[in-house]
């Protein structure tokens, strides 16, 4: 009999050359991840930050939660029959609130080449056409895994690879399981048609059943809008992306849609022009951007999310994070992609940020810790329309939380709490995380999701697109 080691060797070997068709597409583990309970929690003796602006910080503090809600955020709180976390040393805070992520493609982590036809959307289109829907499942479970672990409770699932209704049920599936709070955002498949709609019965019908899919109102829908942009199959034509956008308004659902990334856009005016801002369009990138455009996006009340390292990274060029600001437009921060982010850390893209932001106005004091920590958190759900319910530590609201170890080399000595979010922390530091009062990290482990799991499937699904695509 074949050693276990040799078994290994053989399996290997087979994923890695793809031979055995079907059989090495790897699928997920057919029992559904049941979730953590939502225990009744005290966290005692922790440094709480609200990012409530009443409350503010509070050290030495504690925090009840109930049946997935805040109950409670104060100093020697009673909560007998509670479970007890012991928070000496370590930061609470709220989950970050993540704006805009093509999870999907968690799979193409680095994949973005040094030349042209190897660059993000040649890659992403050559892929995307070899996934199968169980690569969907495998790219956003690892994405989502990612996201938990380096302390993100809210995810906007920017999903532009649907290939048939199976691809978003995948996607969906993944979401549910991993716990994470999400919106997830309806779009075409890679390669899709200019002159073609996206799905439409699909959509209404994911919209009309939504209850099936919303894991007890963790997830929500909307619309990954193609809009006026050119993409990589071409310019959308103009009665398909009113066709998409008009679907979306009448089902309630809101949109969202990338501008302004390239030198000389002026897709945002166009956009105003057409009657296509609102409060419920979310417009991402917006790099480069007119005074009259911001202007538009300011009184349309259009939030917009920056994703500071696909956007350096790919010479989209620098997020005027000030100027929207000034203009009172909700913003977030996105992770975007990591084919060519690398990584989903927050705390790295909120120092971004901050740094880009300082460095292009040339003064140390352009914009604060504390602003960004809040772009991260409450101002980020404001811009999802989530504000309501997280972004920030109060009763009433659901248990999106995280607990950072302050006694970590890297955060060692204790200074002013912000600015050690956004300068020096990292995703290792996340001890504990929260969603809806179920706890999905503890002691720096991820609990409902098997990491080892979700990597390996995740490598050997990668290995059967790129098989697929002749993409090495
Ligand atoms: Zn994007």
């Amino acid at each position: 009999m074949a050693s276990r080691r040799e078994f290994l060797r053989d399996v290997a070997a087979i994923g890695a050359l793809g031979l055995s068709g079907c059989a090495s597409v790897p699928h997920a583990e057919s029992d559904p991840v049941k979730l953590p309970e939502r225990d009744e929690i005290v966290i005692r003796n922790a440094f709480v930050m609200t990012m409530d602006q009443k409350t503010g910080d509070l050290p030495d503090a504690d925090v009840h939660l109930r049946n997935g809600a805040i109950v409670a955020v104060g100093r020697n709180l009673r909560a007998g029959g509670a479970l007890v976390i012991d928070g000496h040393g370590m930061l609470v805070l709220p989950g970050f609130v993540e704006t805009h992520w093509h999870m999907w493609n968690a799979l193409l982590r680095s994949m973005s080449g040094d030349k042209r036809e190897y660059g993000y959307f040649p890659t992403a289109l050559a892929l995307g056409r070899a996934y199968l829907p169980s690569d969907m499942y495998q790219g956003t479970r690892l994405a989502a895994a990612e996201a938990l672990n380096g302390g993100i409770t809210f995810v906007h699932d920017w999903c532009h690879n649907i290939r048939s209704p199976q691809y978003a049920e995948e996607d969906l599936r993944a979401l549910r399981e991993s716990g994470i709070r999400a919106r997830f955002s309806y779009g075409a498949a890679q390669g899709h048609p200019a002159d073609r709609t996206i799905d439409l019965a699909d959509l209404e019908r994911l919209a009309r059943h939504w209850a099936a899919n919303s894991n007890e109102g963790l997830l929500s829908l909307g619309l990954a809008w193609r809009g006026v942009s050119t993409g990589a199959s071409g310019s959308v034509s103009a009665s398909a992306y009113r066709q998409d956008f008009d679907a979306a308004r009448r089902l309630g659902i809101p949109i969202s849609v990338h501008a302004n990334n390239r030198k000389g856009s002026d897709a945002i005016a166009l956009l105003a022009r057409e009657k296509y801002l609102g409060k419920d369009v979310q417009v991402i990138h917006a790099t480069w951007v007119s005074q009259e455009e911001i202007r538009a996006l300011a009184e349309y009340g259009d939030p917009v999310s920056v994703s500071p390292y696909t956007e350096l990274r790919i010479g989209f060029g620098f997020p005027p994070t000030g100027e929207f600001l000034e203009a009172g437009i909700p913003l977030g921060l996105s992770v975007d992609t990591t084919a060519l982010s690398g990584n989903a850390d927050m705390f790295a893209i909120m120092k971004a940020i901050q740094n880009v932001e300082n460095g292009r106005a040339q003064s140390e004091f352009k914009l604060t810790a504390r602003r960004v920590l809040e772009l991260a958190t409450i101002e980020g759900a404001r811009s999802m329309g989530v504000a309501d319910r997280v972004g920030s530590l109060e009763p009433g609201k659901r248990a999106d939380l995280i607990m950072l170890n302050t006694r970590d080399l890297n955060l060692a000595v204790f200074s002013d709490p912000a600015h050690m979010l956004v300068e020096a922390a990292q995703p290792a530091n996340v001890d504990t995380v929260m969603v809806d009062g179920r706890v999905l990290k503890r002691e720096g482990k991820l609990t409902a999701l098997d990491a080892g799991q979700v990597a390996r499937e995740a490598r050997a699904a990668l290995s059967a697109v790129r098989q697929r695509a002749g993409w090495w």
